[in-house]
């Protein structure tokens, strides 16, 4: 067996030691005699693995005792409409920071439901910069305000978390929870799919303040509430358990690699590292101002975009997959999530030296 280096997007790399449980596990769960899969989601087994996981995430992220973590369905795009649906309140405006395309996916939703100001935007630059604290053109009135940490099309990271006052953060952490340690008591939500650093697509993980539960609106569906889905521990329904299950494994193997210090500091490693080739390559070039460019999403273009489907599949020879940038976009997108190991990125960058030389 060979497995190749994943710089997939998402979903995205899991970690190979995760993978290996699973597969030992996947048969005969802890001497059960079945699968994790074939259990009832509200047997004592699986409700301790359910337990679990919740405890380990909130030990890796430090997460206080006045915040519920639930495990949904719907991806994050299914939260940019649940969030006007649970947080406005008797509100009727919102505020959103745009930095990119989903920034811009959970604006147009928010649309729907509320009045959505745009408190500041980096569109005009094409969304290679980030806008300044002192930028926000905020709304003491707005019921809460909402932004993208990491876009992760454009590759752009917030280097600061924005002050808010009184008005609760709402924050689309999908392609960057995990990835450092995080203070969870700036928030009010954080919410994350899990195809990049939590495990398997199926699952989105939403955190809240307690205080901002018992708001939803009453013609919304049931699923649709947070105040619900957290009284019922995550349990309203059948939860997507086998990627509950992978995902507490990969919260146990981030606990063992060292928590959220060590996967940060590996992480700013190997970002440093990419960054650092493409700025001095002459070759290469990535757009995104330096205070912004994102720990997990890399793009980069090449001096002759003629040259693309080449570079793709020379690398796809070498065992390097996944590097096509998004769509909207073009050129080239390494994604190095924590699971995508340091040899990963090492072999990359030997590649795109390889190629930058038969092509100058
Ligand atoms: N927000 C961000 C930042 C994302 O990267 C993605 C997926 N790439 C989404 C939202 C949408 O996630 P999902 O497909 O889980 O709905």
């Amino acid at each position: 067996m060979t497995r190749k280096h994943n710089f997939s997007a998402g979903p995205a790399a899991l970690p190979e030691a995760v993978l290996d449980v699973a597969q030992k596990e996947l048969m005969d769960w802890q001497g059960n005699g079945l699968s994790i899969m074939e259990m009832s989601h509200r047997s004592k087994e699986f409700i301790a693995v359910a337990e679990t996981a919740e405890q380990d995430l909130r030990d890796l992220l430090s997460i206080p005792d006045n915040y519920k973590v639930i495990f949904l369905q719907g991806g994050a795009t299914a939260q940019f409409g649940l969030i006007p649906l649970n947080l406005l309140g008797d509100k009727t405006k919102a505020d959103y920071i745009n930095t990119g395309v989903w920034s811009k996916k959970a604006i147009k939703e928010a649309q729907k439901f509320c009045d959505v100001n745009v408190v500041a935007s980096s569109e005009a630059d094409n969304f290679t910069t980030l806008p300044a604290q002192a930028d926000l053109k905020l709304d003491p009135e707005a019921a809460y305000v909402h932004y993208t940490p990491n876009e992760t099309i454009g590759g752009l990271e917030f280097d600061y978390i924005p002050e808010t006052g009184d008005v609760p953060l709402v924050a689309d952490f999908s392609s960057n929870i995990l990835s450092r340690p995080l203070d969870v008591s700036k928030f009010g939500m954080i919410y994350a799919g899990a195809q990049k650093n939590i495990g398997p697509a199926g699952l989105v993980v939403v955190i809240i303040r307690e205080d901002l539960l018992g708001q939803c609106t009453d013609s919304a569906p049931t699923m649709c509430n947070y105040t619900v889905h957290a009284e019922a521990d995550s349990m309203l329904n059948t939860p997507p358990t086998f990627g509950w299950y992978l995902a507490g494994l990969v919260f146990k193997w981030l606990k063992e690699q060292g928590g959220l210090d060590a996967i940060s500091a590996l992480n700013q490693r190997k970002a440093a590292k990419l960054y650092d080739y493409i700025d001095n390559s002459g070759f290469y070039s990535n757009p995104v101002a330096k205070n912004g460019r994102s720990w997990m999403n890399v793009p980069f273009t090449l001096a002759d975009d003629s040259l693309d489907k080449v570079f793709l599949a020379g690398a796809e020879d070498a065992g390097l997959l996944n590097l096509k940038g998004h769509r909207s976009v073009g050129g080239m997108r390494a994604s190095i999530y924590n699971a995508v190991p340091e040899s990963s990125v090492d072999a990359l960058i030997a590649y795109m030296k390889r190629f930058a030389a038969e092509h100058t």
